[in-house]
Formats: structure tokens, sequence, C-alpha cells
């Protein structure tokens, strides 16, 4: 070969990007309508009133879902009621560990056909709801089963008992997974439950319904009604429900601690994060670019725990920000079913306003804004992987939860000062921290105040794992031996 052919050979092919791959929908099968799921049978919302969910990478209406009131509310209630005395808290807790088991296993089954109806209902990619999602969620029915006969063995010299009726209400970000947070340790303890998804992500808890119904749970140990916040409202406010358990806002999470002052009703609030990854200049700097791309893009910044601040030190700054710019430019926005997906559609239209209300807020704060370039479809709701730099500790896009794929830069100089910026937040529930050196780590992660401190990595779940949050972020714990105490009376 020539120099010249050679020359040619390489300049051949310079476009390297991927061709698509779209994950097949052939599999899966959407019903125009589904109905509340109430005392294990699929029933009409006493209004007779249907909302749609959208997906939102194409903005098409996927299907209508029944919006329950308070009347359906209570008759959820009443099933569970039912189910609680009549069955499931007297049941041998074996016998409920086999019932647990049998959903996972059923969940495994249908893994491929969740994954693609997460992707379609909530704008997530396939390889995330792929991998993570849907395996987590199987994990999570796994890992409690296993609990449901070792329960007394958790809390040594104590008596256990179950609550009663759980009130459960969970967000769009991670639907089936939150889902499977909530029931799995209440099924576990004794305790049925009526669980209420998010308004724009309701399809697969309604799939999970199916699958409970195959599990033949005994009628009233699950229910599930879907509707907007008016429904969770009639949760909160029922007077027969003894526990709530909630995952949302900060904002929805006071209103519920209001609403259930004074009451005996015992609750747990997972609620909002602003957490930041600190980069030390020891670091392994491709790892921790890695990580801070993990931490924000990954499912489009809509994640509770996402590491939204980075604090980079000060003599490493410059070399982490043009590693992380070039990365960004890998990254591909679009199509949450295309297996080379890195960021999918933003999940409603709702939360690309509010997404594009803090770019404004950043850019009159003064940051500077940084964009990917790549190009965004046509159709349906996106937003480019964003860096913000030149931010002081008080600017709004420092302090508040975005809940999209955007990263407030900050610098440090010391340990300490890296770990007062840190906690300087009203949040707490997640961290991250990078460093080569062990007794760094050890003595960052014992000062940040928050529930998980991830070290060289970032964004890793497990059920095993007791999750919750410092000040703002919440209340209670959720998974491992944590998570069954709120859902035992102990003695
Ligand atoms: P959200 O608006 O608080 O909604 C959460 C759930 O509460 C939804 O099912 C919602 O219904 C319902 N709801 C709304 N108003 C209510 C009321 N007055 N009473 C009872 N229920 C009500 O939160 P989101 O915007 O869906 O989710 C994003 C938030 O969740 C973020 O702040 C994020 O940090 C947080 N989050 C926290 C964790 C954690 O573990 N700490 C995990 C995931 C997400 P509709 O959606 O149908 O209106
Ligand atoms: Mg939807």
């Amino acid at each position: 070969m020539s120099s010249n052919d050679q020359e040619n050979s390489l300049n051949f092919n310079t476009d390297w990007s991927y061709s698509p791959a779209p994950e097949s929908t052939d599999h899966v099968t959407i019903k125009d309508r589904y109905d509340l799921f109430i005392g294990g049978e699929f029933v009409a919302p006493a209004s007779d009133k249907y909302f749609t969910s959208m997906n939102p990478a194409t903005e098409e209406p996927l299907a209508e879902l029944a919006e329950a009131g308070a009347e359906d509310v209570d008759r959820a209630v009443k099933a569970a009621r039912k189910a609680y005395k009549q069955n499931w808290s007297g049941l041998a807790p074996a016998s409920r560990g086999k019932y647990i088991y049998r959903i996972a296993r059923i969940l495994q089954e249908r893994a491929r056909e969740f994954a693609v109806v997460e992707s379609m209902d909530g704008g997530k990619p396939i390889r995330e709801s792929r991998d993570i999602d849907v395996p987590l969620a199987a994990a999570h029915f796994f890992y409690y089963a296993g609990w449901a006969d070792k329960v007394d063995y958790a809390f040594p010299g104590r008596k256990t008992g179950p609550v009663g009726v759980a009130g459960q209400i969970i967000p769009w970000n991670f639907p089936l997974l939150m889902a499977a947070w909530k029931i799995a340790p209440a099924l576990a303890c004794g305790n049925t439950v009526v669980l209420k998804p998010a308004e724009t992500t309701p399809l697969t808890a309604m799939l999970l319904a199916e699958v409970i119904a195959e599990a033949e749970l005994p009628p009233g140990v699950v229910n599930i009604v879907t509707g907007a916040g008016k429904t969770g409202a009639a949760i909160v406010d029922h007077p027969d429900i003894d526990k709530i358990a909630f995952t949302g806002s900060t904002e929805v999470g006071r209103i519920i601690q209001k609403a259930l002052a004074g009451t005996d009703t015992r609750y747990t609030l997972e609620l909002g994060g602003k957490a930041a990854n600190i980069i030390f200049e020891d670091a392994a700097l491709d790892q921790a670019v890695e990580g801070i791309v993990n931490g924000i893009f990954f499912n489009q910044g809509h994640v509770c725990c996402a590491g939204s601040r980075l604090l980079v030190q000060e003599s490493v700054a410059d070399d982490v920000l043009g590693r992380l710019k070039d990365r960004m430019e890998t990254l591909i926005v679009g199509d949450p079913l295309d297996k080379n997906t890195d960021i999918g559609a933003i999940n409603s239209s709702m939360q690309l306003e509010t997404i594009n209300k803090y770019l404004e807020i950043g850019q009159q704060e003064g940051a500077t804004m940084h964009q990917s370039s790549c190009a965004l479809p046509d159709k349906g709701h996106w937003c480019r992987p964003t860096v913000f730099t030149g931010v002081a500790q008080s600017h709004r896009i420092v302090q508040e939860e975005i809940f999209g794929p955007v990263l407030a830069v900050q610098t440090f100089r010391t340990v300490d000062e890296a770990v007062a910026k840190a906690n300087n937040t009203p949040y707490g529930l997640s961290g991250g921290v990078w460093t080569d050196k062990g007794a760094k780590i050890f003595k960052v992660s014992n000062q940040m105040r928050a529930g998980v401190v991830w070290a060289n990595t970032f964004n890793k779940f497990d059920p095993g794992s007791p999750f919750g949050g410092y000040k703002e972020s919440g209340v209670g714990r959720e998974g491992g031996l944590h998570g069954l105490k709120p859902y035992l009376q102990l003695a």
C-alpha cells in the first residue's frame, strides 16, 4: 500500500455514528384502556372518567387509564383491609414468601415486555429499563421474599407484627422499580397495600397488577389505583390507612406531613436531592468523568439521587472539564427504544418546561452554559446534556433540584472546603467521592450529610442497601433490613 492509499483508508470512514438499533415492540400488547385493580379484579372507576398516558418520545397516546376518585380509593382501602384481616396478616410467613417469589419470577419471565413498556411510557433509554429498572425490581421481590419468614431474626428479642393497610404513592422516574420498593417489603411483613403510580407513567404498574393476578395473590392484598395528585391525596386522607409510604417531591412531601400531623398514621417520605460529586486531584480522572456522566445524564437526570453538582479540585478542574465536554459530545440523545441511546426523552412537557426555566435562570444568574452539539429529534421532549460553570453557592441552579440532565460545576482547594460546599444544601440524599486515597474516602463520606455516599462509583443500587435522606430529602429508610422496620410493629 502506498502512503497515499494508507491515508485514504484511514480517512475513509470518518462517520463513527451507530446505525439505528431499535428494540422491537412486536411482543408487547398495550391495551386501549386499563381499569383500577381492586380486590383482585379490574374494575371501572365510579366516575367513569379516564385519562391518557402519552409516549414522551413520540407525543402519541399509549392507553387510557381510570381516574380513581375518593370513592374508588375507599373501595380499594376496604378491599385491602378485608384481605389483611381475613387472610394475609395471619398467613404463615413462608407462604407469604412463596407468593412474593412468584411475583419475582413472573416479572423475570416478562422482563423484556416490562422494559419496552417502561421506556415507551416514561421515555427512559431501553438500555436502562432493560439492565437496571426491571432486573432491580425483580431483585427487590426476590430479596424481600427471602425475609418473609425471617423477620423475627432481623430484630432479636423483639416481637414483630404487621402494621395494617399501607397507602403507597410513587413518582414517574422509576415507575416499576418504585412499585417494587414499596410493595415487596410491605407484603413480606404481612401488610396489604393500595398503590398509586404517577399520572404520566402508570403502565408498568398495570402490567404488575396482571402479574399479581397471575401469581394468584389473595384478592385485595395488592390494589392499584391510577389517577393524578388528587388520587394520592385521597389515599393520604383516608382514615383507615395505617401507614403512608411516599416517594416524590419535597413540596408534596410537606403537604403529606402536614395532613398526617397529629394522626397516628405512620409515614416514610423519600424526597428530592441535590447531590455533590466530589472529584479530588488524585482520582482516576477518566473513571471520574464516567461517574459524572452516569451521575447526572443517566435517566435524563430524572433521578432523586443524581449527582447534579460537581465539586472538582481546582488543580484538575480544567482537565476534568475538558474530558467531560469531550465525553458529552459522544452521548446519543434520542429514541428511548434504540439500544445505543444514552439520554432518552424528558418525561413530560411540564418537566421540560421546568428544566428550560432553570436553563434560563442559570444564564440570568451569570453562569456559563455549555451544551453538547447533538441533533435532537423533531417530535417529543428532549434536553441536551448541559453543564454550567462559573456558578456560586447561592445560585438557584446550585441550590434547587432541577431533575434534568443539567450539571452545576464548582471548584474547591481543600478537603474541608469540598465537604462544606457539599453540605451547603437543604437536601441530603446522596453524594459521591472520587480519590485513590482510602483514608480520604472514609473522612469525606463520614462528614457528608447524605443518606448514601458512593466512593469511586455513582448511582449503584442493591436491594440489600438501605436508601433514604437527611434534612429535606426525607424521613425513614427503604431497602435492606432497614426497609422492613416501617412495615412492622415491634414490641
Ligand atoms: P411529585 O409531584 O411529588 O409526585 C409524586 C407522586 O405523588 C405522584 O404519584 C403524584 O401524582 C402524587 N401526588 C401529587 N400531589 C399529591 C398530593 N397532594 N397528595 C398525595 N400525592 C400527590 O413528584 P414527581 O414530580 O412525580 O417526582 C419527582 C420527585 O420525586 C423529585 O423531587 C425527586 O427527587 C423525587 N424522588 C425521590 C426519590 C427518593 O427515593 N428520595 C426517588 C424518586 C424520586 P401525579 O404524578 O399523578 O400527579
Ligand atoms: Mg406516559
